[in-house]
């Protein structure tokens, strides 16, 4: 897809925005203009619209940036919501949706998926994508081809992707130790770290470099303590060095049980004697942390990436977000397993658990929660310059209604924690319009489409 819908002349884009987020506050007329690489060249306030520009009504801000993704488990939206069970147990329905993708069915239900993120107002995301082999383990002729059928999606969707490849090498860890993989978890192993190292490499080799705003980045992730055993972490934090490397973290209590049985140490501990604790590495979840663990990423500069309707919906628990931001992590927001793909429901997520947690309010502005859902977000991806409407940074503009039944009334610097998903009626993602008056330029309503993929997922 061209860079349609920018009026610009000279290949670049232009647009008028009736209000916009800008790193200094909310401003009026705010004309903007785009490079033909997708950057932003020029932020001017006040600005009479001109003719023929595309004018975004209501409020615009920033690209968001879904910092967690695992793109397949979308698959069990309404699905597990039901007769209660824990974390555990509806992991068992993953395991079973895990074993019915290949990569030509992968691509068809990830591009819906990620349409669904460019609609709610995701310009980039972060996929942490461990659905490697085929189901038993064997290997595709292409030991990527998964990762490729994600990459495809993207592009087609037309949003920003960090391709996570994930270090997976074990079944799960409690008191008596690591259990090997098995059944469908097969899928997910690459043996040892050496063999996933040589496969990351091939990856990179496959993934052409993008320039200034690279429609695709490889990334690392480590699965979790449970997954990967403790002497294979110091190759993978030695073999990842200048990536974002992302981990689950402490998102179970069973998790810390268990590492603290067999190592005598709690999972960040165990992390940061490999090593794996650094700016460029993101905690995911960080949910149940001793005092002693939050100093340790936040003086590490470890960031912590929350996905507050997921961890409310498996039950996980409430982290100590404002603990950490205060000990210098970098907080960001994800969907997880998209129970709910809307960004602003992630960041008044963190806030509600704040306040249910503390019984205070206020524990994060309105500008720190939009922060992480945008700027914080991109850089969790490797981009440090996203998230902002700003000179330099990628032309991800989304605008917001300010009449809907949702918006109308509201304060311009408050309008995050009160809008919603279906609130975003235009997109534009690095210069290019990818949403227009709510939908997607290329993929229309991927409902129909989507409900058509999951009979066959189900069936
Ligand atoms: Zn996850």
């Amino acid at each position: 897809v061209s860079a349609a819908g920018g009026t610009g002349g000279a290949g670049g884009a232009r647009f008028w925005c009736e209000r916009a987020w800008l790193p200094g506050g909310v401003a009026d007329a705010v004309l903007v203009g785009a490079a033909p690489d997708g950057v932003l060249t020029s932020v001017r306030p006040g600005v009479p619209a001109p003719v023929g520009v595309h004018r975004l009504t209501g409020l615009t801000l920033p690209g968001f940036a879904n910092a967690h993704s695992h793109a397949f488990h979308r698959a069990l939206r309404g699905r597990t919501h039901d007769g209660g069970g824990t974390f555990w147990t509806w992991r068992e329905a993953m395991y079973r949706l895990a074993g019915r993708l290949d990569p030509d069915s992968y691509h068809r239900l990830a591009r819906l998926v990620y349409a669904e993120m460019v609609l709610a107002g995701y310009v980039a995301v972060a996929e942490f994508h461990y659905l490697h082999h085929a189901p038993g383990g064997a290997r595709y002729a292409d030991p990527n081809a998964m990762g490729q059928a994600l990459l495809a999606a993207a592009a087609d969707a037309g949003i920003r992707i960090t391709l996570l490849d994930v270090c997976y090498l074990r079944g799960g860890l409690d008191a008596c130790g690591y259990r090997p993989l098995a059944g469908p978890a097969l899928r997910f192993g690459d043996g040892d770290a050496e063999r996933w190292l040589d496969r990351l490499a091939r990856l990179d080799a496959e993934v052409p470099a993008g320039g200034r705003l690279p429609a695709a980045r490889v990334g690392a992730a480590v699965h979790s303590v449970r997954a990967v055993p403790a002497d294979a972490l110091p190759a993978v934090a030695g073999g990842t060095t200048g990536r974002p490397l992302h981990v689950h973290l402490s998102e179970q209590p069973a998790e810390n049980e268990a590492c603290l049985a067999v190592h005598g140490r709690t999972p960040t501990a165990l992390l940061h004697d490999a090593g794996l604790l650094r700016p460029g590495t993101t905690a995911v979840h960080a949910t149940h942390l001793t005092g002693a663990d939050v100093r340790l990423l936040g003086g590490t500069g470890t960031g912590a990436c929350f996905c507050p309707s997921t961890e409310a919906d498996l039950a996980d628990g409430i982290g100590p977000a404002r603990e950490l931001a205060d000990a210098g992590s970098p907080l960001s927001l994800g969907s997880d397993q998209h129970a709910v793909v809307d960004p602003f429901a992630e960041l008044r997520g963190l806030e509600y658990g704040e306040r249910l947690r503390t019984g205070r309010r206020g524990r994060f502005a309105p500008g720190e929660l939009l922060a992480a859902a945008t700027e914080r977000s991109h850089r969790a991806l490797g981009d440090p310059d996203g998230g902002r409407i700003a000179v330099g940074a990628p032309c991800d503009l989304v605008a917001v209604r300010t009449d809907g039944v949702r918006t109308a009334g509201a304060r311009p610097g408050q309008l995050p924690l009160v809008a919603g998903a279906p609130d975003v009626h235009t997109v534009v993602v690095g210069g290019a319009v990818r949403v227009q008056q709510g939908r997607h330029r290329v993929l229309g309503d991927p409902g129909p489409r989507l409900a058509r993929e999951l009979r066959q997922v189900w069936s």
